[in-house]
């Protein structure tokens, strides 16, 4: 199967930057634009392309970053010790912007859209997102690239995408990078009909948004629902199914079932519900 994109990086780089912004740009999802001079280097492939996020902690202005060569970040990041260590959380390119001129006056911007999520008390959960809605202008934070998880091979029939609000960032990149002769099937759940957004998708992708609304649901159950509706499935697709831990590795079971092979899907449990870390 041929493949048409380029996957993790060799070497991956970390990138530090500054908040410039931030924006409710829809009930659940909190956008942050971070801008930089090392940016400037961050070479942004569309489709899903993630980054580890480092954040300072709390009682921290500024952030100790692992020393590493080479792609093995982990071990000099645990070594750090435990009141300095950053927050370590994954994360997908919302957009980015490249430098406007070599002038250096305008450097390149990346947004990062963070679902913010509620507890049963009401309290907002989550490191990263609580981190995101208290963010500031000049606030600093670090991205380690990734690359791409999204492999479909240049053959496919058909792709299938089927994500949580978490994987809405990849959703709407991977629609916006396809080829536009692409046809397929997109099933986005979201919290609220308000999260919902234009996507600009080859025509032939039929986008089916799965709006929540009840907060007791556990999200990706509404999403799985409706894939599990879906029995027409090309043996010569592709798919990518990520969220919630249930919705990645049932859809993907479903996905199999119909006929698609293990090794033309893409799965991957973004998070892990709290009711469902136990089991
Ligand atoms: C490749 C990849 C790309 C990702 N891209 C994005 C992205 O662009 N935007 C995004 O928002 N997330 C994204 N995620 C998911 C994100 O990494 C997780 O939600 C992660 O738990 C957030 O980190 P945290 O430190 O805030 O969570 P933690 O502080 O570790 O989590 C605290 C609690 O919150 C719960 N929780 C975490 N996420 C959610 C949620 N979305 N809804 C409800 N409860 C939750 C957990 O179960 C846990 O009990 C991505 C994950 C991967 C693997």
């Amino acid at each position: 199967m041929a493949k048409i994109h380029r996957l993790m990086p060799q070497h991956p780089r970390m990138f530090r930057a500054q908040v410039v912004r931030t924006e409710r740009v829809s009930p659940s999802i909190h956008r942050v634009t971070v801008t930089g001079p090392e940016l400037t280097e961050f070479s942004w492939q569309g489709y899903d392309h993630w980054f580890r996020l480092f954040l300072p902690l709390p009682h921290q202005q500024g952030l100790t970053l692992p020393e590493f060569t080479g792609d093995r970040w982990y071990k000099p990041y645990l070594a750090i010790p435990d009141d300095e260590r950053p927050h370590c959380a994954n994360y997908t390119v919302a957009d980015f912007r490249p430098a406007a001129d070599d002038s250096g006056e305008a450097d390149a911007e990346m947004d990062i859209d963070f679902v913010v999520h509620v507890g049963p008390t009401g309290e907002l959960e989550g490191r990263a997102a609580i981190w995101a809605c208290r963010a500031r202008a000049g606030d600093t934070l670090a991205v380690l690239d990734q690359g791409l998880l999204f492999d479909c091979p240049t053959d496919a029939s058909e792709v299938i995408v089927v994500a949580d609000e978490t994987g809405l960032p990849a959703t709407t990149n991977i629609l916006r990078s396809l080829p536009r002769d692409t046809v397929g099937r997109v099933i986005q759940e979201v919290p609220t009909a308000a999260d919902r957004r234009d996507i600009d998708a080859p025509p032939g992708v039929d986008v089916t948004w799965i709006v929540r609304d009840d907060h007791a649901t556990v999200p990706g159950t509404d999403a799985l629902a409706e894939l599990l509706r879906h029995t027409a499935v090309d043996a010569g697709g592709y798919a990518f199914v990520v969220g919630e831990s249930t919705l990645a590795t049932e859809g993907r079971r479903h996905l199999h079932r119909q006929g698609l092979a293990k090794d033309r899907i893409f799965f991957s449990g973004f998070w892990r519900h709290e009711s469902r870390q136990a089991a």
